[in-house]
């Protein structure tokens, strides 16, 4: 019994396979079917546990029988993500995604589900047996070895004669024998060719080393990337080498900081340095602190400062920020003294607030980066600013202040900042009680009209509502808008109440048509419903019938086969439901923030006040993520 997966997208037709620049748009898309027989996936399950194996990834909580944390597929405040050991299996209320131990690394890992079984199966030892084809995993892995290969390649030169260069200039930067173990850090070699020559007699060929932009092609001829450069190698939170960054020792050489070019493993948006070494410390403080070169990072763990990160020279974004908050709380980004206020303007702050992260800022003695003050002054004062690290409002303001008197124009530009980052608080609550706090604080500074303050912040609101992001338009539930997907609580809905009458009985008592978001769920559950309505019963015979002839045939088809799930049909539906009726909850309240920006900005104050009510009102009854 073999259970087929075919995934990937489809293969480019009709195109000469050994064209150089078809290779490269063909490399990691090519569609595998891979073949994992019923009885392997059985014993990967088996030998996983899913509690462990989630808190590999982030920080669960005991709550009775089972586990909670909150969401990482989605953005919540409160806990609603449920780990059930009992089963094995996880759950999110509020998103509705869950399953077993490879889906978990499915949705992750974000793999196809060869891979994720792959995962599974190399951490607990169990050997695959593959198909004709080599899948994408295998392909995957094999890069992670050219990766590492290539990490030992470079520890190995800087520990040899020829490496002296870069031990020297480690050991001028203050860099311990111990840091340089503990990070990995290596040495590339001068040469054009060390890593290409040498590559080749360690079975690694040159598509793997192209593959892994560990050498740069130009026309037919090839070179290292890396030459003459300090290594350090940027390691997944999972602990795999997945790429490099690397300053140069050659002072005529201008790119003083390179990086390994986005691969099949490595994505700057997304990585941080030094996270697979922080990841434990951050979760113990739920705070992250955020600083900008490797050497800081590796001067503040030296230090015994430990939940320290650093970006791979871009600015903070998005993805970043979705990554620590599996981890963290709160984040501290620290700051050069000399730049009041005007550094935090970049687009970063923006994605913190809308992303629902706390966000602190500490600033250091003038003109010191983190590294220079950890060995001049001391990890004390380093570690006095983190603690004396203060909100990103009151660090704005604080600006405000010191530009007042002799750059009005400056200061109005930061309160225009400030104005911009509550207009995008999504939580309208917590944006009124931001803007109250923001609005006093300023009134009172400027001598400024409370109420010119408010008319300026609704003017931004409208405009931020104008040009938020797809996705992220607080209109929409949490991750459903981006996917094509069906929402899998209401397909989980009908494939168990179609399965069994006696529950579509109880479904119809309780959910309305109007009330699936997908069309055509939607319209099944209608014709279902209608039936139900004439006959006083369902049977499923009529409904394929009357659904034969138009598109959703194959939808219900789709429904009724799907077999997979436990078969405690009632225990499932009852589970849904809850998640259901939160959808429903979610979608009126994002309904009344909308209705109450209106009704804020005409002035309706009676009205205002009546939707606030319904609004709270669902807040405090709870159940809702913060979502809104
Ligand atoms: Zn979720």
């Amino acid at each position: 019994m073999f259970r087929q997966q075919s995934v990937g997208a489809a293969r480019p037709q009709g195109r000469n396979r050994f064209d150089k620049i078809q290779w490269s748009e063909e490399k990691w898309v090519l569609p595998v079917a891979g073949f994992i027989p019923e009885g392997t996936i059985t014993r990967i399950l088996e030998s996983t546990d899913i509690v462990e194996l989630v808190g590999r990834y982030f920080p669960l909580k005991r709550a009775g029988q089972g586990f909670v944390a909150l969401c990482p597929f989605h953005n919540e405040k409160t806990p609603s993500f449920h780990v059930t050991p009992q089963r094995q299996i996880f759950h999110c209320f509020g998103c509705g995604k869950g399953g077993d131990a490879i889906r978990f690394v499915m949705e992750m890992e974000k793999v196809p589900f060869p891979e994720a079984a792959e995962i599974l199966a190399e951490r607990c030892g169990i050997q695959l047996e593959r198909g004709a084809t080599g899948s994408s995993a295998e392909k995957r892995k094999n890069l992670y070895d050219v990766v590492r290969w290539a990490a030992r390649q470079f520890v190995g030169n800087l520990a040899s004669p020829a490496g002296r260069i870069a031990g020297d200039y480690l050991e001028r930067r203050g860099i311990s024998a111990e840091s340089i173990r503990a990070f990995h850090l290596g040495y590339a070699m001068p040469g054009w060719d060390d890593i290409a020559r040498k590559a080749p007699s360690d079975g690694i060929s040159r598509q793997s080393l192209e593959a892994t932009g560990l050498i740069v092609t130009k026309n037919d001829s090839y070179y290292d990337r890396f030459r003459n450069r300090v290594i350090f190698p940027i390691i997944s939170p999972q602990e795999k080498v997945v790429g490099f960054g690397a300053r140069t020792l050659d002072p005529n050489e201008n790119a003083k900081y390179i990086n390994s070019p986005e691969t099949a493993l490595f994505s700057k948006g997304k990585l941080l340095y030094g996270l697979n070494l922080a990841k434990n410390e951050i979760i113990r403080t739920g705070t992250v602190v955020v600083v900008e070169g490797y050497t800081d990072v590796i001067m503040a763990h030296q230090h015994g400062i430990t939940n320290v990160v650093a970006t791979l020279g871009t600015a903070l974004g998005r993805e970043h920020i979705r990554q620590l908050k599996r981890y963290a709380r709160k984040c501290t980004l620290v700051y050069d003294a000399d730049i009041a206020g005007q550094k935090a303007s970049d687009s970063s702050l923006q994605a913190f607030v809308e992303e629902e992260m706390e966000l602190d800022v500490a600033t250091l003695p003038e003109g010191k980066d983190p590294c220079d003050c950890l060995i001049e002054l001391g990890p004390e004062v380093f570690r006095q600013r983190l603690d004396a690290a203060c909100g990103i409002y009151d660090y704005k303001l604080r600006a405000v202040k010191a530009y007042e008197q002799n750059d009005p124009k400056r200061a109005a530009a930061i309160i225009d900042e400030v104005l911009d980052l509550i207009a995008r608080i999504p939580n309208v609550v917590e944006r009124r009680i931001r803007f109250d706090r923001v609005a006093v604080m300023l009134g009172h500074r400027l001598n400024a009209e409370e109420s010119t303050i408010r008319q300026r912040l609704i003017e931004k609101i409208t405009k931020a509502a104008r040009t938020a992001r797809p996705g992220r338009q607080p209109s929409a539930a949490p991750g459903e808008s981006a996917r094509p997907e069906l929402p899998s609580v209401e397909r989980e809905l009908l494939t168990v109440s179609l399965q069994q009458p006696e529950l579509f009985a109880q479904l119809a008592g309780e959910v309305r048509p109007e009330d699936f978001s997908h069309d055509g769920l939607r319209a099944i559950f209608r014709t279902a419903w209608e039936l139900f309505d004439e006959n006083g019963s369902l049977q499923p015979s009529a409904l394929s019938a009357r659904l034969a002839e138009s598109e959703l045939a194959s939808l219900l088809a789709q429904l009724v086969s799907d077999t997979q799930g436990s078969p405690d049909l009632k225990g499932r539906l009852e589970s849904c439901l809850p998640a259901f009726r939160q959808h429903k909850a979610r979608k009126r309240i994002s309904e009344l923030n909308q209705l109450m920006l209106t009704a804020a900005q005409k002035g309706d104050a009676e009205n205002f006040k009546r939707l606030e009510h319904e609004y709270l009102g669902y807040l405090n009854r709870g159940g809702i993520d913060g979502q809104v």
